[in-house]
């Protein structure tokens, strides 16, 4: 007989592989796949192709249950965020039980969650369920979600399809049903050096860059100012916001500087297009260059883009938000500001939300934790869930 282990077990085990997101994850993979396979439940796995990786890493995805559409997913990503330099009390790779807190990291963002759906799998696997059940644990959350992406293509090439996805990201297991989109744009000005003396015969390229960065003031005030749509009012704030987070550039006082280099961020609410904001800043980009070029034809502004996780649109009468409002009695309305991979789910077809144990507010933390009482909430949640899917 298989050793069947405890949500509590599962995520000591999983938090006990540093899966930093810069580092590979496939020690954890391996594992995982070991103990579902144990448990005589056949897994998938998505390797990451991106160009240029030398780190490898896996998405790992299953199905339980009749080979039937109109399944549910349990939806983690494995990778944590980095430790370095944070003041930890506890070994953070260590579940660690005081006060009525599990410390690690992880806890709550978000292998406490993963967890809890790994066991409810195997559970759905014993019981036998008529609605099937899949898992897909993704990797590259934290580093703008660019993991899930590929992989849902594939479980969608691979399992039958399922209606709806629950995202386990830190929530008080309350349903979440929308969030912002995010798009990043590195901007690379290259402008032409000449002594600061004769500037208007140069480029300066932070004083170019200081255009566009103005324009993201510009937008903000605007956006700030307006009346918010109807789904935007429910954002905090409630409209799309442009932010530059990082800039580097220049080399001297007395030098027109060749290079500016800067992070474009956009937030946008759903109900508007992630795309109209890269046009539009793709427009202001062009404007900038054409005054450029004017005086040195050989300068130009490069953009690349860093992230693209689509906003979750609140779904009238969702099937996910449904059935978590049914499990879990909530019938508040929730929005937050951060991004996870449901609007990911949810471009691809899937009905979805979020809905895990924890506070986002421990998440990304120093002696980040989960209470016991939340761990729990999420393990009787999925108690109910697995009464429904029999
Ligand atoms: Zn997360």
């Amino acid at each position: 007989m298989p050793k069947t282990l405890s949500p509590l077990e599962l995520m000591t085990k999983l938090i006990s592989f540093p899966t930093v997101s810069r580092d590979s994850n496939l020690p954890l993979i391996d594992w995982v796949e070991e103990y579902l396979n144990s448990h005589g439940i056949t897994c998938h796995r998505f390797y990451d192709d991106k160009e240029g990786r030398i780190v490898e890493k896996a998405a790992l995805f299953a199905h339980v249950g009749p080979q039937v559409e109109g399944g549910i997913v349990l939806s983690g990503h494995t990778d944590v965020v980095p430790v370095d330099g944070q003041p930890w009390v506890t070994d953070p790779w260590t579940v660690t039980e005081k006060d009525g807190k599990y410390f690690g990291r992880g806890t709550c963002d978000m292998k406490g969650f993963d967890a809890i759906a790994i066991w409810t799998l195997v559970e759905a696997h014993k019981r036998g369920v008529k609605r099937p059940l899949q898992i897909a644990l993704s990797f590259d959350e934290e580093i703008g979600c660019t993991g899930a992406p590929p992989m849902i293509d594939r479980i969608m090439e691979t399992l039958p399809k399922a209606s709806m996805v629950i995202v386990g990201e830190p929530s008080m297991m309350q349903a979440v049903t929308g969030h912002k989109g995010g798009r990043g744009y590195l901007t690379h000005i290259k402008g032409f050096e000449v002594h600061s003396s004769i500037l208007h015969t140069g480029v300066n390229a932070i004083m170019y860059g200081a255009k566009l960065i103005d324009w993201a003031n510009d937008v903000n005030t605007a956006n700030l100012a307006a009346e918010p749509t109807e789904i935007a009012a429910h954002f905090f704030p409630s409209c799309t916001t442009a932010h530059v987070g990082m800039i580097e550039g220049g080399t001297a006082h007395n030098i027109t500087a060749k290079d500016c280099i800067f992070g474009m961020d956009f937030r946008v609410v759903p109900g508007e297009k992630p795309d109209d904001w890269r046009d539009r800043y793709l427009e202001k980009v062009r404007e900038v260059e054409a005054m450029m070029q004017a005086v040195v034809p050989e300068t130009r502004i490069d953009i690349s883009e860093k992230f693209n996780v689509p906003p979750l649109m609140p779904e009238e009468n969702g099937e996910a938000e449904t059935l978590v409002r049914q499990i879990t009695g909530d019938n508040a309305s929730h929005k937050v500001s951060y991004g996870t991979e449901a609007g990911q789910f949810q471009e691809r077809g899937y009905s979805a939300v979020i809905c895990g144990p924890g506070d986002i507010a421990q998440a990304h933390q120093p002696n980040e934790f989960c209470t016991v009482e939340q761990f729990n909430a999420g393990h009787a949640f999925m108690e109910k869930l697995l009464e429904r899917l029999a």
